[in-house]
Formats: C-alpha cells, sequence, structure tokens
C-alpha cells in the first residue's frame, strides 16, 4: 500500500489516540522533539552515516524519518494537512520565483 503524506497523518492520529490520548495535541513536546531529531539528522550527515543492509540506527535515513515525523504530529496538532499546504506552498511558490507548477502534472 502506497504511504501518502495523508495516511501517515492519519495513522500517527490513530496511534496516538490509541496510545497516548492526552499527547495528541501537545505542540511543544512535538516541537521539541522535531529540534532534536534535527540535531541528530545534522550529527548523521556530519558522519555520513547511510543506512546499510537494513541497518537504520544513527543513519540520514532514520534521523530524516524521524524528522518527518515529528513535522507530522506538529501538523496534526493543529489539524492541518501537509499535503494541502505543501501544494499551496508550491504554488506561492513557483509564482515567486517565476517557474511552472507542476505537481499535478503526472
Ligand atoms: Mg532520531
Amino acid at each position: 500500500m502506497e504511504l501518502t503524506l495523508k495516511r501517515l497523518q492519519e495513522y500517527l492520529n490513530e496511534k496516538y489516540t490509541l496510545l497516548k490520548p492526552e499527547d495528541l495535541k501537545n505542540t511543544q513536546r512535538y516541537f521539541l522533539k522535531l529540534v532534536e531529531e534535527v540535531g541528530e539528522l545534522a550529527k548523521a550527515i556530519r558522519k555520513e552515516k547511510r543506512m546499510k543492509d537494513d541497518k537504520i540506527k544513527g543513519t540520514i535515513e532514520e534521523e530524516l524519518s524521524d524528522v518527518l515525523y515529528y513535522t507530522a504530529m506538529i501538523a496534526n496538532t493543529y489539524d492541518i494537512d501537509l499535503e494541502t499546504v505543501f501544494r499551496e506552498k508550491e504554488k506561492y511558490n513557483s509564482k515567486r520565483y517565476g517557474y511552472e507548477f507542476i505537481i499535478d502534472k503526472k
């Protein structure tokens, strides 16, 4: 099954509704976690640690996934649909910087 941003956000909502409903709207917690994960990503990039043979711990792949996770968690606390806002921001950027908006061209 394809994993879209929409499904990723739904999944995290389902997961936290089951496991940690008290934290569903804890924006500050997820923002701090995001900053922490960005730091871990910086370290993985500095050390050029890439995933090999399914070993993900401490790699750029792991930390990018963690950054996406907490970005989606923050969006969920505000009921923001990341697919919608990414599209809108790219539309805005395409006008501002004068390039063709091609997201829907495929
Ligand atoms: Mg991490």
